[in-house]
């Protein structure tokens, strides 16, 4: 069943028109890619998705049920989450710390709470392993990573505190090659184990194919293309 669906979206800035007539579903586990050119209206349709912005027109609802989020707040409550480039991490806390700051953030509730230091930090690092990452010392503050590593880090804590959608804004644009493979990977795990709907902009249709189920392209604020990846050939 689809947990959003967006009908007829249209959004304006004043005179500008930067979305028209934008239907989209995002299904429980499976990774929806939306590509499109800079100014095509990505930045702006994830914002109406995660409440940082109001749609002007059309229906925007999650398991079938009309929404307005005034706040990123709201759509949190409905397990709406989205990992951005500016990312919501603590520069000076230790890296443990910060995977935690998730469970307090996001959920606020869970048994997370009720876990000592020693399996954080032992779940931590089995997490960041999966995605390829090895530090030393957990204790070090993330600020002490790399920008594509802090990354790799909002992203894993997503995943592992249980958002129903999960929007990844380039996730893969800082890092090199084997990172980027690695991530992708654990993205669509994390669709097919934990039903994740995940919504994945990027401007590399490579890495779009490599884990997406369903592909938008949007351009100049309308939906260029809508399909799955079933009805994907190369011939046409
Ligand atoms: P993308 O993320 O695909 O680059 P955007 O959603 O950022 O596209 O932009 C879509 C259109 O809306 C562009 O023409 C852009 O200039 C315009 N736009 C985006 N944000 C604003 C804003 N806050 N005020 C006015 N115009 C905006
Ligand atoms: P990014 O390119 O990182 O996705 P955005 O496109 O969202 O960033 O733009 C960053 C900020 O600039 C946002 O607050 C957005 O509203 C604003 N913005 C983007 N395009 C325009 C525009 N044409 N006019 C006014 N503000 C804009």
């Amino acid at each position: 069943a689809p947990i959003i669906q967006l009908t007829d979206i249209g959004k304006s800035y004043g005179n500008i028109s930067a979305l028209r007539g934008v239907s989209m579903t995002v299904r429980s586990g499976e990774v929806t890619c939306v590509l499109g050119d800079n100014g095509a209206g990505k930045s702006t349709l994830i914002s109406i998705i995660a409440g940082l912005r109001e749609h002007s027109t059309g229906t925007y609802a999650v398991d079938g049920e009309a929404v307005t989020f005034g706040s990123p707040r709201e759509a949190l409550d409905r397990g709406i989450s989205a990992v951005y480039q500016t990312l919501a991490l603590v520069p000076l806390l230790p890296i443990w710390r910060n995977f935690f700051l998730g469970s307090e953030l996001t959920i606020g509730r869970g048994p997370f709470r009720r876990l000592d230091i020693a399996s954080m930090w032992e779940i931590t690092d089995r997490e960041l392993r999966r995605m390829g990452i090895h530090v030393a010392d957990l204790d070090q503050p993330v600020g002490t990573l790399s920008g594509g590593q802090r990354q790799v880090v909002a992203i894993a804590r997503a995943i592992h505190f249980g958002a129903r959608v999960l929007i990844l804004d380039e996730p893969t644009a800082a890092l090199g090659v084997a990172q980027s493979g690695l991530v992708l990977r654990y993205i669509a795990q994390a669709a097919r184990e934990h039903g994740t709907g995940v919504i994945f902009i990027t401007h590399n249709p490579h890495h779009a194919y490599m884990v997406g189920d369903h592909f938008i392209i949007l351009a100049r604020g309308e939906v260029e293309l809508d399909a799955a990846r079933d009805g994907l050939t190369l011939e046409n």
